[in-house]
């Protein structure tokens, strides 16, 4: 019964001294304040579960579908992992910290935690000449303490200039930082650890540093720098062109453009979808919903067919 309808989330806001309001002004939602910097839009994790919206699940957590109903997601009943993945929307007024974060192994050994942290971001809008962090310039662990220590910033980070539509990929132990007028799309594992290796010197409303984690830092990046290579691949379905952005260890994401009709098959164990653009009409056997920019679910297992129709832009992913 649970497999005619997809599972529509609601998103969960996080307000951050980074932080602004394109999560209202972009995206429609009702903020908590002008520092909102993330929506957690498909979340299972215990620092902001999102909730179900319709359906048998309505007022149920995406955590409790995961624990209770795990055939939605074609589940092992054996397998008591957490749910695998995390969706968010980042608005950045400023810049966020310079961070990195560790891999599976260091989060199970040093964290005690299931998950590392794995990310990539579609760029949905950006303002003209944002730019972000990616990697660095140390060419040995030794190299890297130094400039840390002497906080020589501009010698060893790496930035980029990006768009709206551009897509970054950023494995566990790349040195990263989103800078400010970008707001993306973020598709990562499921967890919540951060290793901040520098804030700007930048104070909060009480006059406090945040805290910086230089010596996990240091442990966990990967040195020298090595930049990602992520093959794309497009395939035309109906009136939709899929462009599959990267296919890796822990997810595939894609960026889907509808103009039009098309009708595609569910084969994959549940679908993340959000749709950042436009509008559109979903339709699964006899039942039609209505979808639009700012929407998010996921389709469960086993739904078979189903189609889109309208103009609208999605970012969809699966384990
Ligand atoms: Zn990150």
């Amino acid at each position: 019964m649970y497999k005619t309808e997809p599972i529509f989330l609601q998103p969960v806001f996080q307000e951050r001294i980074w932080g602004g309001e394109k999560l209202h002004t972009e995206f429609h939602y009702e903020i908590p304040s002008a520092h909102t910097g993330e929506a957690w839009v498909i979340s299972a994790h215990s620092n902001g579960p999102s909730m179900i919206k319709n359906g048998p699940l309505a007022g149920k957590t995406l955590a409790d579908a995961w624990k209770e109903q795990g055939g939605l997601f074609n589940k092992a009943t054996s397998n008591d992992e957490e749910y695998p993945l995390l969706v968010k929307i980042l608005d950045a007024a400023e810049d966020l910290s310079v961070q990195v974060h560790p891999n599976d192994q260091f989060a199970r050994e040093v964290e005690g935690v299931p998950y590392g942290k794995t990310e990539c971001w579609y760029v949905v809008s950006a303002e003209e000449g944002a730019e972000l962090v990616l990697g660095h310039h140390a060419k040995t662990k030794e190299d890297l303490a130094q400039m840390v220590e002497l906080g020589e910033w501009d010698q060893l980070l790496r930035k980029i200039k990006v768009k709206a539509g551009d897509f970054v990929y950023v494995p566990s132990g790349t040195i990263h930082a989103i800078g400010k007028g970008i707001v993306i799309l973020e598709t990562q594992q499921s967890s919540d650890i951060t290793y901040r290796v520098y804030d700007y010197d930048r104070i909060d409303a009480e006059g406090n540093k945040r805290e910086l984690h230089l010596e996990r830092s240091i442990q966990v990046t990967t040195v020298p720098h090595q930049d990602a290579s992520v093959e794309q691949t497009e395939t035309n379905i109906g009136d939709l062109v899929e462009k599959k952005l990267v296919e890796e260890q822990y997810f595939t994401v894609y960026h889907w453009n509808l103009n039009g009709k098309a009708l595609k098959d569910m084969t994959k164990d549940f679908l993340q979808v959000s749709v950042i653009d436009g509008q559109a009409a979903l339709t699964i056997g006899e039942n039609t919903f209505q979808i639009e920019k700012g929407t998010h679910f996921i389709l469960p297992n086993g739904i078979g067919k189903y189609s889109l129709e309208g103009h609208a832009e999605f970012i969809v992913s699966h384990v």
